[in-house]
């Protein structure tokens, strides 16, 4: 529980501090972003040693794909935030032309921003930058499942923020549900689709406006004119990093049949390399977050014949990193979102069967396709839909700070990342504005035979 008052108080107070208005103006929104930047660098030790501690991330891992992202966020929106602020003018139609038409982006108010375990500082800041940005005051719910990290962002959080502004509520299902009663005017849900269901519901009660981003089965192709080893490589750092608890970690691989057995030995090889013999040696290798996930993986190890891995250790749960072969498409490791270290590998005679089968099914959040044909590549881009792609590489997706980030469908609703955060946290009001007071008796009753005057101004009303 936040250390200053109970829900609702907090809340209060945030509302009366968005009313007062401080919030609108652009430059005191980027002094608290440096603010949040200062912050967070002052304390990265500290975070490096909660990840250690959670999620046995190495130094290197929470670097790159936690403390970095957003710090490299932070600039960009920081350089961006006058530009996305401005009131953008559109064209008005002629029959208007005594009038001027803008979109004027406007904060929603108070947003409730609630983050999973498995990025847990990257995927709580990362929202918040944009909310902030946008000028949103926000109350931030780690998750409760990687405590040290939920301190160490609650300390980052108070050092750079008022309360009133945004503050950290710290706990469980219990406080997120408490914090789902209560009526705020934006939600960013980061999750699982089973959660992602309760906050849409609890959201849909007072019609707030929400983004979900959640997860499912991102499938990796490798055709057979791909480069193999390269494509060996690319998914196994990505299946592998954070001990595969990446959303948009390659979920399986679908490999065409005359590729599929070079590809597995490349991979199987990669995973020595990159993690030696015994992985459970490497300090580059992580752990699964809690026993209850353990279990869970657990029983995919026996949906599949293991190739390479399968090792496991309940008291420091750790699977070793394991490719699974023979795995039937009905099995519960192709059923459910993997989120482990367990890689299944199917076959597949034409790209075709791959493309019918993709529709059939979820859309993921992710989707990556290995080939060195571009009319493949563009026909895997037509025919198929996913939150995003990468071709010929994975998880990169995320780096350049204008793409779009989100799932569609099953995998959720909204983007955000760059300009489209902004956006997301931001009502795109429109605005027509009357510049010359000129009253157009036209459109007023009674209409009489003013019908016929119309032909005049719309040619196509013969
Ligand atoms: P989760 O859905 O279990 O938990 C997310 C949050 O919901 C946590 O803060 C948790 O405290 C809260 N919560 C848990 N039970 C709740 C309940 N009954 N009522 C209300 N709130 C509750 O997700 P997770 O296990 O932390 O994360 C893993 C999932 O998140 C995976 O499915 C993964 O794909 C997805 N994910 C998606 C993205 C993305 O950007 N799309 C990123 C990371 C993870």
């Amino acid at each position: 529980m936040n250390e200053y008052a109970p829900i609702e108080e907090l809340l209060q107070w945030q509302k009366e501090f968005f009313d007062s208005g401080i919030t609108k103006d652009i430059s005191w929104r980027i002094q608290k972003l440096r603010a949040l930047k200062y912050s967070i660098l002052l304390e990265r030790e500290r975070v490096f040693h909660a990840l250690k501690s959670d999620l046995g991330k190495s130094r290197f891992e929470a670097f790159a794909t936690e403390i970095s992202f957003v710090i490299q966020e932070l600039d960009h929106t920081i350089g961006k935030t006058r530009k996305w602020a401005k009131p953008k003018r559109v064209a008005t139609p002629p029959a208007h032309h005594l009038a001027k038409s803008f979109i004027y982006p406007e904060p929603y108010g108070v947003a409730l921003i609630i983050g999973p375990w498995n990025y847990p500082f990257h995927l709580m800041i990362a929202p918040l930058i944009p909310a902030v940005a946008a000028g949103n005051c926000a109350i931030l719910k780690p998750s409760e499942l990687a405590p040290q990290t939920s301190k160490v962002l609650a300390k980052i959080i108070s050092r750079c923020f008022d309360p009133s502004h945004v503050t950290v509520v710290e706990g469980g299902p219990e406080e997120t549900q408490a914090l789902l009663r209560e009526k705020f005017d934006y939600i960013f849900f980061t999750g699982g689709n089973r959660i992602g269901q309760i906050v849409m519901e609890a959201a849909v009660k007072n019609l707030i406006p929400l983004t979900l981003e959640l997860g499912g089965k991102s499938p990796a192709i490798v055709d057979w004119d791909a480069d193999v080893r390269r494509a060996a490589r690319q998914i196994i750092w990505g299946k592998f990093i954070n001990a595969g608890q990446t959303c948009i970690a390659p979920d399986h691989v679908l490999a065409h049949d005359s590729v599929k057995e070079e590809l597995v030995a490349e991979m199987k090889s990669e995973i020595e390399s990159f993690y030696g013999k015994d992985p459970s040696k490497s300090p580059d290798y992580g752990r699964i977050i809690n026993e209850g996930h353990f279990d869970r993986l657990s029983r995919y190890l026996e949906d599949g014949r293991i190739v390479t891995g399968g090792l496991s250790n309940r008291e420091e749960r750790y699977i070793a990193p394991t490719i699974l072969d023979a795995v039937s498409r009905e099995s519960s490791v192709m059923k459910e979102e993997i989120f482990g270290p367990i890689l299944p590998v199917l076959g597949y005679e034409k790209l075709q069967d791959v493309v019918s089968d993709l529709q059939k099914r979820e859309k993921p959040l992710a989707l990556y396709f290995f080939s060195r044909s571009r009319e493949k590549q563009r026909k895997i881009l037509r025919v198929t839909s996913s939150g995003g792609v990468a071709i010929n590489n994975v998880i990169v997706q995320i780096t350049p700070r204008e793409l779009p980030f989100g799932g569609v469908g099953y995998s959720g609703m909204g983007k955000y990342h760059g300009k489209a955060g902004f956006e997301t946290f931001s009502n795109l009001k429109g605005v027509y504005q009357q510049t010359v007071p000129i009253d157009v008796r036209i459109k007023y009753p009674p209409y009489g035979n003013r019908l016929k005057w119309m032909k005049g101004f719309f040619k196509w009303f013969a």
